[in-house]
């Protein structure tokens, strides 16, 4: 594919970006997918575990690796989302639209943050932290006819992402690129909505990951981050469970995620760096038809048989999704979002 191998100017990004999926980044984690020390109440003592235990790229390198693999089986059968749906609770799902509650995640986070929907004040440059294949970046750039940058770890994502919005002629408003949510290719405050999609539980510092995120947003603009957390600890609580923990290990091992913290670790981490309004809902009731209709499509002909031919990863990853079910039904794991404002000057 000789045209995906040459590099173009872009008007919306910082120099060039490539068509064709770039190397891998070189940045380094301070803490792996592998180990898991028990969750303490501290998210500073979280860190300090975290650093100290071993192999920086191992989970860097595991999410790559994942997300190449198994994003073309999710497009086939699931299109460009690659997020839970938004549902009634209790409602009737057997014959849902799952994509239209995809797409509903995406309005019902907005209207929870209070986008504007007027052309003076919507967003006009937006982040995508953790794009996938740019389902989330395309859909907000035609919604607010703004620019949109995505980033991901996974070089096919960023080729698939570039490539759908060539193909749907939104190559001037938004482009993707492989780069860490943890040091951000971006100058300070030049987005008007940093967004992050169900990337947050993939990042092994969460303080470092709140600091890029409220480093790169203008003043007076928004972040949301929808993402999942494990269930806030009691006030005599210094950790889960170890039968909470040890569910929660089993997912982290097949999905490549880090310890996980709580919605209000979130909180606690925006209100210390002085964000307002800040909100944070529970939506674990709103997602739960999600997992089973994943089920339920993994086990048609289709994807079944396009699941045994996109690899271990993959398939790793299919046998787990009864425990997020198990997660959510237990209370264990929280389905988060929280949004907040950067000051203005
Ligand atoms: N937000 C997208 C994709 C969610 S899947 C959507 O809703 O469709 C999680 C995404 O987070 C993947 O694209 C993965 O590459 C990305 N991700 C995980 N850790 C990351 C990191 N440190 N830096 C950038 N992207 C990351």
């Amino acid at each position: 594919m000789a045209a995906a191998l040459h590099l173009q100017t872009h008007p919306c990004f910082h120099g060039t970006y490539q068509l064709s999926p770039p190397p891998r980044p070189s940045v380094s984690f301070p803490s792996s997918s592998r180990s898991f020390p028990s969750n303490r109440r501290s998210l500073s003592a979280h860190v300090k575990a975290a650093a100290a235990s071993s192999s920086t790229t191992t989970l860097q390198e595991g999410i790559a690796e994942f997300y190449d693999e198994s994003s073309g089986i999710w497009e086939d059968i699931w299109g460009d989302h690659m997020h839970h749906g938004y549902y009634d609770p209790g409602s009737d799902v057997s014959g849902s639209d799952h994509r239209a509650a995809q797409i509903r995640m995406i309005e019902e986070s907005l209207r929870f943050a209070g986008i504007s929907e007027d052309p003076a004040n919507r967003p006009k440059r937006i982040v995508d932290v953790g794009c996938g294949i740019g389902g989330s970046s395309r859909y907000l750039a035609r919604k607010y006819g703004a620019k949109c940058q995505g980033i991901t770890l996974s070089p096919v994502q960023a080729g698939r992402a570039n490539a759908l919005a060539n193909a749907q002629g939104l190559a001037d408003q938004v482009c993707f690129e492989v780069a860490d949510a943890l040091n951000q290719p971006f100058p300070d405050e030049q987005f008007d909505l940093v967004w992050s999609m169900e990337s947050g539980e993939h990042m092994p510092d969460k303080p470092k990951f709140v600091k890029e995120l409220v480093r790169v947003a203008a003043p007076g603009g928004t972040i949301i981050v929808v993402t999942w957390c494990h269930r806030d600890l009691g006030p005599s609580e210094e950790s889960l469970q170890p039968w909470e923990q040890k569910l929660l290990n089993r997912i982290c091992d097949a999905y490549y995620l880090p310890e996980w913290c709580s919605t209000s670790d979130y909180v606690k981490l925006f209100q210390s760096l002085s964000l307002q309004d800040i909100k944070a809902g529970d939506w674990t009731e709103n997602v739960a038809p999600f997992w089973p209709a994943v089920i339920r499509s993994a086990l048609t002909w289709k994807g079944f048989t396009s699941l045994l031919r996109s690899g271990l990863k993959t398939i790793k990853g299919a046998l787990v999704m009864p425990l997020m079910i198990e997660g959510f039904q237990k209370g264990v794991i929280k389905f988060a979002i929280i949004a907040c404002r950067k000051p203005a000057e």
